[in-house]
């Protein structure tokens, strides 16, 4: 028997930032939106845990108990006292390190398949718990859609989205390590008052609209700064995206992803193609949000 689950990428919309708290966390204000970009997992029985990868980002990721795919696998047998004895197989089309949460989506997605391929019908409120523990972004992959997340990102409200918006990805030539993302935006707000991180009204009601316009005026990312500071090259690729006509160009999460939303498919054609002439990124990729989340296949 095999089970395979497709789980969506995220961009994050609007990304507040809070100073960090004493366990070295932040604590975030994230409107995530699940975006049609997909990495596959297949599970299937096997004598011992075993993680394969395929795909153009495969040798950057870990195939050993440190990725997320498997430690979801381990999580879950642990909890219903079985053998984690199951070969993952990640068929990788989200970016590695690219501030689009593959690794979370691998890990709400080899938690779903296991979920399925054991038989332990484990309640979405069980699958959310070890979502969580396994990171703050895991459990958006799971439920995909668009949702506020509080905490350090985990705690989830869904949102209701009005429409269908057109994004173009560009991807970078290099990873950006989320850490180090957030250890540049302590060290960038060092002499400054951090506000609390709040969730935007006027962005939550631009995405219940579906409105491109509306959307585009109030999209934020905190950790911009921090990741232009580790990445200059990154303001050339934002550029070229808003001289071609994108409505919005922002980094996406942690980057070095960067995210443009455009008016239509049609106009997203056009953004992608002048990002890919632009020579500024490794490759370009369109696809509409919101997604669903994490689907048996
Ligand atoms: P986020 O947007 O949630 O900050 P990201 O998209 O920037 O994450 P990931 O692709 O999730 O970054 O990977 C970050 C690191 O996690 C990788 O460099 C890799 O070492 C490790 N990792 C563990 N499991 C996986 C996985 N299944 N796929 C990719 N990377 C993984």
């Amino acid at each position: 028997m095999t089970v395979t689950v497709r789980v969506p990428a995220k961009v994050n919309v609007q990304l507040a930032v809070g100073a960090a708290r004493a366990d070295g966390f932040h604590d975030l204000a994230n409107v995530f939106l699940a975006v049609g970009l997909y990495d596959e997992i297949t599970v299937t029985p096997a004598d011992t845990l075993r993680v394969t990868c395929a795909g153009p980002d495969a040798d950057k990721v870990p195939l050993d108990r440190t990725n997320l795919a498997a430690r979801a696998a381990l999580a879950l047998a642990e909890r219903y006292g079985r053998a984690p004895d199951v070969h993952i197989h990640i068929a990788k089309d989200i970016p590695v390190a690219g501030g689009m949460a593959g690794g979370s989506a691998d890990g709400a997605g080899a938690l779903l398949a296991c979920d399925a391929l054991w038989g332990t019908r484990a309640s979405r409120d069980e699958l959310l718990d070890i979502c969580a523990e396994l990171g703050s972004d895991v459990p958006f992959s799971l439920v995909g859609g668009a949702a506020l997340g509080t905490g350090r990102g985990e705690k989830l409200t869904a949102l209701d989205v009005g429409g269908t918006f057109h994004w173009v990805f560009a991807f970078a030539q290099r990873g950006l390590s989320t850490p180090a993302v957030f250890r540049e935006f302590d060290r960038l707000g060092e002499d400054t008052d951090i506000p609390e991180p709040v969730a935007s009204q006027p962005l939550i009601d631009a995405l219940a609209k579906g409105d491109p316009d509306a959307l585009a005026a109030t999209v934020t990312n905190d950790l911009q700064p921090a990741a232009l500071s580790l990445f200059p090259e990154l303001a050339d690729t934002l550029a070229a995206g808003r001289a071609a006509g994108a409505l919005a160009a922002l980094v996406s999460g942690s980057g070095p992803t960067t995210a443009f939303l455009t008016r239509d498919a049609d106009s997203a054609t056009q953004v992608a193609a002048a990002l890919h002439a632009s020579g500024t990124c490794r490759s370009v990729r369109t696809a509409t949000g919101p997604a669903q989340g994490a689907t048996v296949g």
